[in-house]
């Protein structure tokens, strides 16, 4: 219990211990108010990509704050934005065209759906189905967890979502059920978009599936007119290798979405980019057509400055290599679970990697992810299973050295589990 009135995300306070102040942070290591220094091994819930307060990117955000605050987006346009929007659609998949911001990755995901919901609207198609891929997750709005996977998260707000059609997940010798059934969802006709995390289901408990798939299912969605809505907010800036995961597989989507990294992870923000088709659908006189969204914070200056100082860093400083060499820390150091009965399904997309702890029963699987956590924390890390699944997901300026000590409490806490301590 706690005495403070912050209502924390994902947190029960009824069971909480009482949370420490982290006071400063500083590459992949968080300081809290007793002087303790503990690796974000999840970079704060997967933002921070070089580390934190990048130097680069914090001047940035310092000059932006001289000159700017928050300014009206409609009628009014500024250089970062624009600046921000030229360089994002120089590395994003080519024929991506228009950039339009918001603040998160939820909203960047709702501004896609209706972006292809008004597509099909504006050019006198009535489309208005989503499909999405078993155990996805794009989202806490509304809107976004009527295409998530459905459970305790959103059980109580059931009776308000939306209906979707899933595709069961693309199992290892099981994609062409995948397939087959993107198809036979497209024959009716109604499909608006394929809404895809690529290469990787992020909250959905690390699940990674090979490029090809992403690849094939784009094929069948253009034979059927079908949008394809990139969720790049996990995976974006690097995470699974490359720039955007979509480029593994030479896919251009329609809509990309992409927030957590875009900022190095130091401010808020969030950009939707599509094709010209897309814009040009809601380019007319009719009033009526315009794309009807907006945030208050539409493409805060401060942001976008920063955004383009992670664009800068990118340039600048080899990122691509650093990414390189944590992805192959990350296999050296997986190998010594595959063999270990203890551990399944040992698995890794460029700087992410997972296993899922073997758990004695499922009745058992909810109470070993708060233990888990502890065990962790009384470590010096940050790390927060999914469930049975355990992950890293640091930010690239992570040592070899606390790399090192991530995995051998994972392997530590591996015992835990079967002793049910
Ligand atoms: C985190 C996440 C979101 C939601 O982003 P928020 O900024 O938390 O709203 C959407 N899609 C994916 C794939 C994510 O990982």
């Amino acid at each position: 219990m706690t005495d403070s009135p912050v209502w924390h995300p994902f947190t029960q306070h009824a069971l909480q211990p009482p949370m420490k102040r982290i006071v400063s942070t500083e590459g992949a290591t968080l300081i809290d108010q007793d002087g303790n220094r503990i690796l974000d091994a999840i970079s704060s819930w997967w933002v921070i990509t070089h580390g934190h307060r990048h130097p680069a990117i914090m001047a940035a955000i310092r000059a932006a704050s001289e000159r700017y605050d928050q300014i009206i987006f409609a009628e009014y346009t500024h250089e970062p934005a624009e600046e921000l929007a030229r360089g994002l659609i120089e590395v994003a998949p080519p024929g991506l065209t228009h950039v339009f911001y918001s603040d998160s990755g939820s909203t960047a995901v709702e501004v896609a759906m209706k972006m292809a919901l008004g597509y099909f609207h504006n050019t006198g198609a009535s489309r208005n189905r989503i499909v999405v891929m078993e155990h996805g997750y794009h989202g806490d709005t509304i809107g976004t967890m009527s295409t998530g996977e459905r459970g305790v998260f959103n059980a109580a707000y059931e009776p308000l979502l939306f209906a979707v059609d899933r595709l069961p997940f693309p199992h290892m010798g099981a994609e062409q059920q995948t397939l087959d059934a993107f198809e036979s969802f497209c024959r009716s006709g109604q499909v608006a978009a394929l809404l895809i995390e690529p290469l990787v289901l992020g909250a959905g408990g690390m699940r990674i599936y090979p490029p090809s798939v992403l690849a094939d299912l784009k094929r069948i969605a253009e034979r059927h007119g079908t949008l394809v809505i990139a969720d790049e907010v996990m995976t974006g800036w690097g995470r699974t290798g490359s720039l955007f995961a979509c480029e593994q597989a030479g896919v251009v989507p329609d809509i990309l979405c992409t927030s957590k990294g875009l900022t190095g992870g130091a401010l808020p923000l969030a950009a939707t980019l599509c094709t010209t088709a897309i814009f040009d659908a809601h380019l007319s006189t009719e009033r009526r057509k315009t794309f009807f969204h907006s945030s208050s914070y539409t493409a805060n200056p401060i942001a976008c400055a920063a955004a383009v100082a992670n664009l800068g860093v990118w340039k600048a400083e080899p990122v691509r290599e650093r990414v390189a060499a944590l992805s192959a820390m990350h296999r050296q150091r997986l190998a010594r679970f595959a063999d270990d009965p203890r551990f399944a399904a040992v698995r890794q997309a460029g700087t992410i990697a997972a296993v899922d702890l073997k758990v004695p029963s499922g009745g058992y699987l909810a109470e070993i992810g708060p233990r888990l956590r502890t065990f962790f924390k009384e470590r010096g890390l940050l790390i927060r299973p999914l469930g049975n699944v355990v992950y890293l997901m640091p930010p690239y300026c992570v040592t070899e050295a606390d790399l090192d000590r991530a995995y051998d409490a994972i392997e530590e806490g591996a015992s835990l589990v079967r002793c049910g301590v």
